[in-house]
């Protein structure tokens, strides 16, 4: 492979922009080497600046779950944007794409967008401790919820204690109102809520999660999160920014049949542009502004734009429920081939898989919190993810991505990619 323009671009890149990306992970800083450019994207595949062709299992970190370029999404796109791209004043596709997305997910009767994942879930603990007027939240380490304050804590040794800021300019006030608790540990919930009895407003989690690798909740893992915030006045808030019409129309609620309080979206729900949404039942959301006394806002929140494209994706989704079951037989497919590729040459890992969701771990031992994930060798992820690139193929610079599949790629894509995993295995 050719990396001649795309070290180019990057160095200049560098010169203006911060680590030359605007987003961290693109910088390929976990695994080495040079991000590539993209030049442009059709369908399963991605074109560089240096004219390779790469098959895409990152799909812009999830929302492409139809390929890129669908062509009623960009449409959709091009129509509107002839008529003016932002008002500041409402328009009918928001009502249309918030009845749309309400009908989809379970247990919600109000939706409001926003502009990112981030302020999605951002605004959903705010409305959480609005509602219940309690400070504290809990999440679990190795969760990633956006890089808003609150959520930029990392596993400490004791997920009693207080949290420690991970990142400079997150303020110790900020940091102690985050309790950490590790996934899939339910006794390690009840100790932490017990421990701060009646201070807790929220527990917030990626219901299967996908930030540390894809990682299943463990059976009852939910249902108990459930009953110990209905014991406890909790509000459970389900991060699904990424699970969010992938792996069910109604997301991780409609898939393990468990009920959360306020539900978090973004990546699909935006068809490829920036939206956020949280969610909730009545008495919940009008406790926001303007019926309410909890502040949210946003200039460019409901573009028109971006309603656009994340209606006519969820249009696609809803009237076509077949691609779900189509893109995880898709995904069981690769799961298989990649299993038998790593083992026919003696390769240690672990795969976890859920629906349209897959990550391989080089673990000897099952994945199923960040600490078993911390654990899975680096060094052979480097070694895997650069042979992948040398073949083609685009999976997420870092051993803590999920890979995301989407409908655009066909059973000749999923062959040529277990065939380049055969090829690297043998390298590894
Ligand atoms: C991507 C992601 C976010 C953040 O969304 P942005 O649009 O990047 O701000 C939040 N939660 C989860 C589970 C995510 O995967």
């Amino acid at each position: 492979m050719k990396y001649e323009r795309s070290s180019a671009l990057f160095r200049e890149a560098k010169k203006v922009i911060p680590g030359g990306v605007n987003s961290p992970v693109r910088a390929f800083n976990a695994v080495g080497g040079t991000p590539v450019f993209v030049d442009k994207a059709k369908g399963a595949y991605l074109y560089d600046v240096d004219g390779n062709r790469l098959i895409d299992y990152i799909n812009s970190w999830g929302p492409m779950i139809l390929g890129h370029a669908h062509e009623p999404v960009v449409n959709a796109v091009i129509e509107k944007a002839k008529n003016g791209t932002s008002f500041g004043m409402p328009t009918k596709i928001e009502t249309e794409i918030a009845n749309l997305a309400v009908s989809m997910v379970p247990n919600v009767d109000k939706i409001r967008f926003v502009n990112s994942g981030t302020e999605a879930c951002m605004s959903a603990i705010r409305l959480a401790r609005g509602y219940t007027g309690k400070d504290k939240i809990i999440k679990f380490a190795g969760c990633y919820h956006g890089h808003s304050d609150s959520f930029l804590i990392q596993a400490g040794s004791g997920a009693v204690t207080f949290g420690t800021p991970n990142s400079p300019g997150v303020t110790e006030g900020t940091a102690k109102d985050t309790l950490l608790a590790r996934y899939n540990d339910l006794n390690n919930v009840a100790e932490v809520i017990s421990a701060n009895k009646d201070e807790i407003s929220c527990i917030i989690l990626e219901p299967v999660a996908g930030n540390m690798g894809c990682i299943p909740p463990a059976e009852g893992f939910l249902q108990g999160l459930r009953k110990l915030c209905d014991e406890n006045k909790i509000l459970l808030i389900f991060d699904e920014v990424m699970t969010g019409f992938r792996l069910a129309a109604g997301g991780v609620q409609e898939l393990y049949n468990v009920n959360a309080d306020i539900v978090t979206f973004g990546k699909v729900i935006g068809g490829g542009l920036p939206v956020g949404a949280f969610a909730a039942r009545n008495e919940i959301m009008e406790m926001l502004a303007p019926l309410g006394p909890v502040y949210q806002a946003g200039t460019l929140s409901g573009n028109p734009l971006a309603m656009a494209a994340g209606f006519a994706m969820l249009k696609e989704l809803n009237d076509n429920p077949q691609i779900f079951e189509s893109i995880n037989k898709k995904t069981e497919y690769l799961h298989e081939g990649v299993a038998s590729a790593l083992n026919e040459n003696k390769i240690t890992h672990t795969i976890n898989r859920v629906g349209s969701m897959i990550s391989v771990h080089f673990s000897e031992i099952p994945v199923t919190d960040f600490s078993s994930a911390a654990n899975a060798s680096n060094d052979t992820f480097k070694k895997f993810f650069h042979g992948m690139l040398n073949e083609g193929i685009y999976i997420a610079p870092s051993a803590f991505e999920t890979w995301f599949i989407c409908d655009a790629l066909s059973y000749e894509d999923l062959d040529q990619t277990i065939l380049a995993c055969k090829k690297v295995a043998t390298m590894l």
